[in-house]
């Protein structure tokens, strides 16, 4: 690891006047930065502690809906009683990813950020157009089991690892930001970048930007929410394929439906196509089976994930059952 200046900021202006020093980085819970440190992939001369930043609330607004605060750790969110009661899908995708341990640590602002898990952006041996652009992408002739069949681009294929965004994705969340500029809201779906051409750029944030918070609008009544991951084991893994379904439900009817993937594409994926397939339709196996096939439809599976296709819409599937059939 190489030597890094260290600073504790008080104010969020602070922050963001330290966040534009060439090589900075802010760091909170630390769980995705200190490893990649560790590992010489991230490389900040200048770490910008914002802990004592005071962003750590979870609030009801006024007009409906909830605010998240920047700092807000996983596990206090995961067991926040408004969560729990209103938005159970977000509960769940926290409860389902990392360990106890690190959900204390993690924070909101931060896991929105957290890096791919893809092997060769964590090994510098290797060639990785994220980490280095330009120098290629070792996962498109190597082992490329756990990488995305959506989104991809012939210049990375790496999944976006996060479960809460992937919920927060299906609620509609909207990211506030406070930057050199003033502050700005941005849709999560359009928060996040495609890898294209230039996948070390990940998402909107600039130089001193700060994601001071996020809000979830409120529900309408009769709305049910569902996540299920699936991995390679029961806990502390990364999904292979995760579903997020926010269905409101009127008489046996899905109304208004948002789904989001996980595991399978380069971003928290947002299927509109599979919303389109069940909007105002019965809950019904063969309505079920053609929205999973319509969020698969473009995947583009590679010599050692085409099994992700079936998982994916297996999953997708079986979210949308529990989650409709649920009280
Ligand atoms: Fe790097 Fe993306 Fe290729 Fe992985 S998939 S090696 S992150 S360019």
């Amino acid at each position: 690891m190489q030597a890094f200046h260290y600073q504790k900021i008080h104010d969020i202006q602070g922050a963001i006047s330290s966040g534009t020093v060439p090589h900075s980085k802010f760091v909170a819970g630390g769980t995705t930065l200190i490893d990649l440190m560790k590992l010489n992939v991230e490389r900040p001369t200048f770490l910008v502690d914002i802990n004592l930043l005071t962003l750590d609330k979870i609030e009801k607004m006024p007009g409906g809906g909830v605010r998240i605060g920047a700092m807000v750790r996983n596990s206090d969110l995961a067991h926040n009683a408004t969560i729990q009661q209103e938005y159970p899908v977000l509960s769940q995708a926290l409860l389902s990813g990392a360990s106890p341990q690190l959900r204390n640590m993690a924070t909101t602002g931060g896991n929105l950020l957290q890096r791919t898990r893809c092997y060769y952006f964590r090994d510098t041996a290797y060639a990785c157009n994220k980490r280095e652009p330009g120098s290629g992408c070792a996962a498109l002739d190597g082992f490329n089991r756990i990488h995305a069949i959506l989104g991809t681009s012939e210049h990375c294929i790496a999944t976006h690892p996060s479960d809460m965004a992937v919920a927060m994705m299906a609620l509609e969340a909207t990211v506030h930001i406070r930057g050199p500029k003033g502050e700005r809201a941005v849709p999560l779906n359009e928060f996040y970048f495609v890898p294209g051409s230039s996948p070390n750029r990940e998402n909107v944030l600039v130089p001193g930007d700060l994601i001071t918070h996020v809000t979830l609008p409120a529900l309408a009544t009769g709305t049910r929410s569902y996540y299920l991951k699936r991995r390679d084991r029961a806990s502390y893994e990364f999904a292979l394929a995760s579903a997020a379904v926010v269905a409101q439900m009127q008489g046996g009817r899905m109304q208004r439906v948002r789904i989001a993937l996980g595991g399978v594409g380069t971003k928290p994926w947002r299927s509109m196509e599979a919303e389109k397939a069940l909007e105002s339709q019965d809950a019904s196996e063969a309505n079920f089976n053609a929205a999973a096939d319509a969020a698969l439809r473009d995947a583009k599976p590679l010599r050692d994930n085409a099994f992700k296709v079936e998982l994916a819409k297996r999953t997708l599937k079986r979210a949308l059952k529990i989650a409709t059939q649920s009280t």
